[in-house]
């Protein structure tokens, strides 16, 4: 016989026993009486007992198992230490998956969990973003209710998902996604979406890249090409014709020479392997060389001023400053009519060495001021051209700025003239 029945068992018996003794001593009233009152005792007893137990049952808490005593200790002992183990249990399971959702929010990418019919089981944070969701209220909804841009709907229902979808989503924000789908478990399926726009932009920016620079070749290609062709069907040009067109192909000889330069230039500033030079660059006297150039460009047909207010020495690459330096000075001759004014400036503000640039030139209108350095982008393509321009001269400025640090200002006025400034941090000064 098992404990439990040994256990439960001896009570009534014992009172059995005494009833039985009862009977023989008193008759069998008092031996009934007896019985009866013990035994509606012990019935008692195990209804306070379960009153206790369907009491804990109503609000299960793991913290608060009744005590009882007797037989029923021993169960609420054992119901305790299930309980206490099952919030352990809980805990743990909560503990992996605090990690999980936080592993999950680290990611870079989207994560959503879809069912068979494609309604939300799990998604974290930047899939609340991506799609517009709310992480409580959408779940179990059907994530093409919420996400309804018509690729995307007709992505899912096609159930091939062999490619990623790139998709341009309608938002105010325009991001673009790449959405994969990955079948798991039995008809579950994970959505992952990546956050693409800075890639897609790259890549439109490399794709205009290419197709500005052959357009730019093609055209002195064109005339260099042409004159051959007439040089070659005419072998006895005359002599006045011939260097005529000699001049004009060494011209666009010399305009993409230019631009191969620029190129070349470009691509060395945007090469990570090749940090900038620090060197002691004595940018008064690198200022001096620079004006006499200018003077000799200009031809005398601007009024030209140099103003040194510094005499601080800039640390940096000093091939690279020049380069900025003068591209800033040589936009300001072209771009600045016959006997317009044009003043070069070393100073100082608050602590920061500024070089600038001010011309009375043609100025530039607002609306282009903050495309001025992208690559190939002019206000006016032709006067450019006419001047030797590559389009190319302030994107160079630009990245020389970037790589020291410095800020590029402009501040122009159609008609008026412009002011192109380089602030360089003060630790740049030595
Ligand atoms: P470009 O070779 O065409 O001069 P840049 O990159 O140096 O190319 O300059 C881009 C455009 O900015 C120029 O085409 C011109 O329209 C404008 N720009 C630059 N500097 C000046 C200036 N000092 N005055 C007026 N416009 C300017």
């Amino acid at each position: 016989m098992s404990d439990f029945w040994q256990r439960a068992l001896v009570y009534p018996i014992v009172v059995l026993v005494l009833s039985l003794l009862l009977w023989a001593i008193a008759g069998d009233l008092p031996a009934a009486l007896f019985f009866g009152v013990l035994m509606l005792w012990r019935l008692f007893f195990h209804l306070r007992n379960l009153a206790d137990l369907q009491r804990w049952l109503a609000s299960p808490d793991t913290r608060d198992v009744p005590d009882g005593s007797g037989l029923w200790e021993d169960a609420f002992s054992k119901l305790n230490k299930m309980m206490r183990n099952l919030r352990k249990e809980r805990e743990k399971h909560a503990a992996a998956l605090l990690q999980m959702e936080q592993a999950t929010s680290a990611l870079p990418d989207g994560v959503v969990i879809l069912d068979a019919s494609d309604r939300i089981e799990w998604c974290n944070l930047l899939a609340v973003q991506h799609f517009g969701l709310d992480a409580t209220r959408d779940i179990g909804q059907q994530i093409t209710y919420l996400a309804r841009q018509p690729e995307f709907v007709q992505y899912l229902a096609t159930r091939n998902f062999s490619e990623p979808l790139i998709l341009r989503t309608t938002r105010q924000d325009g991001i673009v996604l790449s959405i994969k789908l990955i079948s798991y478990g039995k008809d579950k399926r994970l959505l992952i979406s990546s956050d693409i726009t800075q890639l897609e932009r790259i890549e439109t920016m490399r794709r205009d890249f290419v197709a500005n620079v052959s357009h730019e070749l093609r055209t002195p290609l064109t005339v260099v090409n042409g004159f051959v062709e007439t040089m070659h069907d005419m072998p006895h040009l005359e002599n006045d014709m011939a260097r005529r067109a000699l001049n004009l192909m060494g011209d666009q000889t010399i305009r993409m020479e230019s631009l191969v330069d620029d190129l070349l230039t470009l691509s060395r500033l945007e090469n990570d392997q090749n940090p900038v030079r620090e060197e002691a660059v004595d940018v008064s006297a690198l200022l001096k060389e620079i004006f006499k150039e200018g003077q000799v460009l200009s031809n005398s047909k601007h009024q030209l001023h140099l103003e040194i207010e510094s005499d601080a020495k800039l640390s940096g690459s000093r091939e690279e400053l020049r380069s900025a330096f003068t591209n800033l000075l040589t936009n300001a001759i072209r771009y600045t009519p016959e006997a317009g004014e044009i003043t070069l400036r070393w100073a100082e503000k608050e602590g920061c060495p500024t070089y600038c640039v001010r011309d009375s030139g043609i100025g530039i209108a607002p609306q282009h001021i903050p495309r001025l350095t992208e690559r190939f982008y002019r206000v006016d393509r032709s006067r450019s051209r006419e001047t030797g321009g590559t389009g190319l001269g302030l994107a160079i400025v630009k990245h020389i700025a970037m790589r020291h640090q410095a800020k590029l200002d402009v501040v122009s006025e159609e008609g008026k003239g412009s002011t192109f400034t380089l602030v360089f941090p003060a630790r740049r000064r030595q």
